[in-house]
């Protein structure tokens, strides 16, 4: 029995055993707070983030009285998650699948916008993967045609899912595509349309009236914006982009699993003001997580 209580793991927090049994005041948790700054700002979490959860750690731990360091661990870590939920808020309650489900429209029309080389390909093979798992069947509209390899890659995913495609000719309409696949979803009953989109790179007042016209026939349901998390500040201004031209409603953030810390994706998702469905952490199908606090705590002060 002794033994036993001696081999208990000691929690992270026995470092803080003086703060038992008193009345936690500012300045008792000076170096908590250093600590966990210096972590933050290591895993690459931006400055006005990181001030975010260390104000509310801070007041979440003053004025309170704790005797065991397992409770200061929990106020910590409640802390921690509460502040990223808060900083992410709009990120909260966004289930697709359920979205879907509860929308009872058939077919559900999703159009993924996204500048060339962010995953946009990758992240529709993997969305009609979840989307089967989950019982729901879908269809792909390949409307980048002026982008061969786009057309190609798009096949090859969909042969190996077993999803039918809709192929359009070389500079084809794109519009047309998608309309063609959304009417084939409504005559095999089909559950939702997922429709790709051209995105070159250059300044191109064409590509914006394509994603316009894209749009305008499709009447999407969702429009998904593609965002590679390892682009920074390009993401910013990508997000700027397809925000004044066309709107988008969500994000998914690829290429998460390249940023070791986190740190990174957190900070972007809290400029961007936009619901992050989705986070991608590798190439393959099952590569695609839904975005939750504790992944990030997790990632950040493991
Ligand atoms: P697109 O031009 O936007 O359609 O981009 P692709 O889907 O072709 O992806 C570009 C590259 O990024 C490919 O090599 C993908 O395998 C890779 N990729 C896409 N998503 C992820 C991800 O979440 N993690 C990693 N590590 N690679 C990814």
């Amino acid at each position: 029995e002794e033994q036993k209580k001696e081999e208990k793991p000691k929690s992270r927090f026995s470092f803080f055993d003086f703060l038992r049994y008193k009345t936690i005041k500012e300045e008792d948790i000076t170096d908590l707070i250093e600590e966990f700054r210096y972590q933050l700002l290591e895993a690459d979490v931006s400055y006005e983030v990181s001030e975010k959860i260390l104000e509310d750690l801070k007041n979440s731990l003053v004025g309170k009285k704790v005797s065991r360091s397992e409770e200061l661990e929990k106020i910590v870590l409640d802390s921690l998650k509460k502040s990223i939920e808060e900083i992410l808020t709009k990120n909260r309650g966004f289930d697709l699948i359920e979205e879907i489900k509860q929308k009872g429209k058939k077919p559900y029309v999703i159009v993924f916008f996204g500048v060339n080389g962010v995953g946009k390909t990758t992240t529709i093979a993997k969305v009609a993967y979840m989307l089967k798992k989950q019982g729901l069947s879908s269809i792909i509209a390949a409307s980048d045609t002026f982008r061969a390899a786009a057309q190609e890659q798009l096949a090859y995913h969909a042969q190996k899912l077993e999803v039918p495609l809709v192929k359009g000719k070389y500079g084809g309409d794109p519009a047309a595509v998608a309309f063609d696949a959304i009417s084939s979803a409504k005559s095999r009953g089909i559950d939702v349309v997922l429709v790709d989109t051209a995105g070159r790179m250059h300044v191109d007042s064409d590509l914006v009236e394509e994603l316009k016209r894209v749009v305008r026939i499709s009447k999407p349901d969702l429009r998904v914006l593609v965002l590679d998390s390892l682009a920074g500040n390009d993401a910013l201004e990508q997000a700027k982009y397809f925000e004044n031209n066309v709107g988008y409603d969500a994000v998914i953030l690829t290429k998460v699993d390249a940023d070791a810390k986190g740190g990174i994706v957190l900070s972007l998702a809290y400029e961007l003001k936009k619901p992050v469905i989705y986070l991608g952490i590798g190439q393959d199908y099952d590569n695609l997580i839904p975005f939750s606090p504790d992944w990030f705590i997790k990632r950040i002060f493991q």
